[in-house]
């Protein structure tokens, strides 16, 4: 899988910069400026064009996914790891996808200086999703009872093209192979200019004015100094509420978790006994189990498939009770690189990875839904060992290399 590279300015100095598509913190080389990219909900980017500048482009609108697909089906859970583009104006003119070019040209940010018609999308990112899930679904074993796609980056990158006596693909300088008839003008397609632009904002600690540090792509930041949490919103950094889970051990390294409180409806999932039912866990239900709320688990960090199932799978089961304290720890703390609302995405495949027995429950899936009513940022700590990171008392694994790889993910 290879990352998306932008090509963008330091909005302090103007020096030229490159990120990938995961970046978030933005430190420049030469003004040491550190900024924070902030998006009112998705990026837009373009690809480069080397037409003439006397020529009026056009950007047509791809909806671009990386990330998790997971569907239930007879024998489990299937994943499936996938980097998509898709047309997002249904156009018999133009090509269907981006094919590689995305991965293989350095892209720019849409700003409202841009100049040409931006073509608006007619087809939602959701529309395009169940596109592609039915073309996909056609290889997958009998019925698919749910399906859900997890990840971080959903995306609208615009492809340039311009007009002579025929279509021009506007990166290439080339004619396009499927000839739009004599009378065709995208300038009737809806469109427009662009209104967008992704802000820079410094990485000031709202309460402290302390500089946030984090890694690049961290999409939560830590104060080291007051010991906040902050969260980006369309409008600048919030607070977020975070706990964090206590140890004696040494050689820790905290991971974080998104604990979520929700409704679920279509099946019994309030409480810790309902839980025990559900998995048919091989437990006696004790009466204050009962009372007991039941909330979901999930990593807040990248991680494969099959581990990011795992883990939110067992540590949802052992509902943790551990002390915590409203404490940033001094150790090391891996950063958040999962967004709440990717995890929220996921609930359902959580909740379908300890269902037992399937053959009864699956068929039930459909009809569940699962409304999130609250959540908190927790950090558990992991005793680092040669190969893993271990939580002894949760009985949690981590490979190490697992947990370094998912960077590119
Ligand atoms: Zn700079
Ligand atoms: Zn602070």
């Amino acid at each position: 899988m290879t990352d998306i590279i932008i090509e963008h300015q330091c909005p302090q100095c103007g020096a030229p910069a490159i990120l990938k598509e995961t970046d978030r913190l933005f430190s420049c080389e030469f003004c040491r400026v550190n900024s924070y990219l902030l998006q009112d909900g998705f990026f837009r980017y373009m690809l480069p064009n080397a037409a003439p500048e006397t020529k009026d482009l056009v950007f047509f609108p791809y909806w671009r996914f990386k990330g998790m697909l997971f569907s239930c089906v007879d024998s489990g859970i299937d994943y499936k790891f996938i980097d998509i583009s898709h047309q997002a104006v249904n156009s018999r003119y133009f090509p269907s996808s981006l094919g590689l070019r995305s991965q293989a040209l350095k892209l720019n940010f849409v700003s409202p200086k841009t100049n040409g018609y931006f073509l608006r999308p007619t087809f939602s990112f959701k529309e395009v999703m169940g596109i592609f899930q039915n073309r996909f679904n056609t290889s997958l074993p009998g019925p698919v009872f749910q399906q859900s796609h997890v990840g971080d980056t959903v995306s609208l990158i615009y492809s340039p093209f311009y007009k002579e006596e025929k279509m021009f693909d506007a990166v290439l300088n080339k004619a396009i192979t499927a000839e739009p008839p004599d009378d065709f003008e995208t300038a009737s397609l809806p469109g427009g200019r662009p209104n967008w632009h992704t802000q820079f904002i410094p990485t000031l600690c709202p309460d402290c004015g302390w500089d946030l540090k984090g890694r690049s792509d961290a999409l939560v930041l830590n104060c080291k100094n007051c010991g906040s949490v902050w969260g980006p919103t369309k409008s600048g950094f919030k607070q977020l509420k975070f706990s964090v889970m206590q140890t004696n051990e040494k050689n820790v390294i905290y991971l974080p978790f998104w604990r979520i409180k929700a409704d679920v409806n279509g099946i019994t999932l309030n409480s810790y006994a309902d839980l025990v039912r559900i998995a048919n866990l091989p437990k006696a239900i004790q009466k204050d189990w009962e009372d007991k709320e039941f909330q979901f688990w999930s990593t807040a960090f990248k991680v494969r498939p099959q581990v990011f199932i795992r883990l939110g799978r067992s540590i949802t089961l052992s509902q943790p009770m551990e002390k915590m304290l409203r404490k940033l720890p001094d150790a090391r703390i891996h950063p958040v690189t999962l967004p709440l609302k990717e995890a929220v995405e996921s609930l359902i495949i959580n909740l379908a990875s300890f269902m037992k027995p399937r053959e009864d429950l699956f068929p039930l899936l459909h009809d569940i839904t699962i409304m999130p009513k609250s959540f908190l940022l927790i950090y558990i700590p992991f005793v680092e060992h040669h190969h893993e990171f271990i939580q002894p008392k949760l009985n949690l694994t981590l490979n190490k290399n697992q947990l370094n790889l998912a960077s590119n993910l």
